[in-house]
């Protein structure tokens, strides 16, 4: 068993041991104290989603700050190899990045 200085996003406990990856190769945790396994993305606006958070930021701001359509966002992430990122989540990527999820969506 490996521990790790990793604090728990949960209890806060900065006793954990690595315990396997995630489909897309993230390191899951898990507390010693709670038993909860997490990766570094639980309890961030990008905890749950298969697409690396710099992707989603990206895709976020050119969609807000350029006021690109969802299509036109589609097409600049395919120019960079980045195929059928910015479908279905693209609502929910905006409002977990953007509002917190305030707006209730
Ligand atoms: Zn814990």
């Amino acid at each position: 068993m490996s521990l790790a200085v990793v604090a728990c996003p949960n209890c806060g406990l900065a006793v954990t041991r690595k315990n396997g990856r995630d489909r897309q190769g993230r390191q899951f945790h898990q507390c010693l104290g709670c038993c909860r396994r997490f990766t570094a993305l639980t309890a961030t606006p990008f905890s749950g989603y298969r697409f690396p958070p710099d992707i989603i930021a990206i895709a976020v701001r050119w969609y807000l700050r350029y006021r690109l359509s969802y299509a036109d966002v589609a097409e600049l992430l395919a120019e960079r190899g980045c195929v059928g990122y910015f479908g279905y989540p693209r609502s929910a990527w905006c409002c977990r990045v953007v509002c917190a999820g305030r707006c209730g969506r």
